[in-house]
């Protein structure tokens, strides 16, 4: 079972849409090969990875692209064999005059409704706040986000640069405002930053979900933390290797933070930027990182327990385990 706990809408846009959408808006140099254009040839760092996936940001222009973006990476995660996707995006940075917070949110739970209702794949929307926007900007996404949970909004989470924004402070109120209206929590952290910083998502946010923590294995007393408060972790080995959280795919520490009693979970991040879809994440656990054929059942069995799916969603994965 597939099962897509940690993917970003920005690093899913198709070349060819990229292509078509580049000449429809008038951008520059609009016939190159977006193919190329968007993904990374060598690792780096997180600011290198994350202007690269930014790259796309132009694309998110209208309500019209964002529902076909959005449907498109309900279609290919389907086609890549996945049973259920948790689609995360920022809304913030896609806001432009006469297109606000709420229209964008609308935009990509209209697009992920087409998806599932083409491909009969469940899916969810993750809302994201960002480390580089205020305060104030944060709290008016938690809020737009509040005001479509349940109606194809299911999470929030906070992405951006660790690097340069690794304080967690300001997004102790956004982090309210959407536990509140009952929205899953989660939180990219510990992938730049030290473990530590996994362990301040769970008690300054209320996370039950550290996004990439790779870090948490360097230090024992929050590694100690990260399973005493029951986190789960998404892990993305190949992002990890491009943003440089880890040297090489085989230091990857999924099989340590296994055998500490840390619930691991899988993503495939940023797809158009790495070249790896979740089938090919799911591979890289069995055949590099040491998962075998029960570890594999316990990360189904714990993505449907730790997923922000309905209900009945969770229901009808559990009976398929
Ligand atoms: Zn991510």
């Amino acid at each position: 079972m597939l099962i897509n706990l940690h993917t970003h809408l920005e690093g899913r846009i198709r070349p060819a849409t990229a292509g078509e959408l580049a000449v429809q808006l008038g951008l520059p140099d609009a016939r190159r090969d977006w193919g190329r254009a968007l993904e990374l040839d060598v690792p780096a760092d997180l600011t290198v990875y994350l202007q690269k996936v930014a790259a796309s940001y132009p694309f998110f222009a209208n309500a019209e692209a964002l529902r076909r973006i959005s449907r498109e990476a309900v279609e290919d995660a389907a086609a890549d064999g996945e049973d259920y996707l948790e689609l995360r995006f920022g809304p913030a940075t896609h806001v432009r005059d006469g297109f606000d917070l709420d229209a964008v949110i609308a935009a990509v739970c209209d697009g992920v409704a087409d998806g599932v209702a083409e491909t009969g794949m469940p899916a969810g929307v993750v809302v994201a706040a960002l480390r580089h926007h205020d305060a104030d900007t944060n709290e008016r996404v938690a809020r737009a986000a509040a005001r479509r949970a349940g109606r194809g909004v299911v999470g929030f989470d906070l992405a951006g640069d660790e690097l340069l924004f690794p304080a967690l402070r300001p997004f102790v109120d956004s982090f309210a405002i959407a536990g509140a209206a009952g929205l899953g929590l989660t939180c990219h952290a510990a992938e730049a930053a030290p473990g530590s910083a996994a362990v301040a998502a769970s008690r300054l946010l209320g996370v039950s979900r550290i996004g990439h923590g790779a870090h948490i294995v360097d230090d024992d007393a929050a590694l100690a933390q990260v399973v005493d408060a029951g986190l789960a972790v998404e892990v993305c080995p190949s992002s990890n290797v491009f943003t440089g959280a880890i040297a090489t795919l085989d230091a990857h520490p999924a099989a340590r933070l296994r055998a500490a009693g840390i619930p691991v979970v899988l993503g495939d991040d940023n797809p158009r930027q790495t070249g790896s879809l979740l089938s090919a994440e799911d591979a890289i656990m069995r055949s590099r990182l040491g998962f075998d054929a029960a570890d594999m059942v316990r990360l189904a069995a714990d993505s449907v327990r730790v997923a922000f799916m309905e209900d009945a969603t969770r229901k009808a994965l559990h009976a398929r385990l």
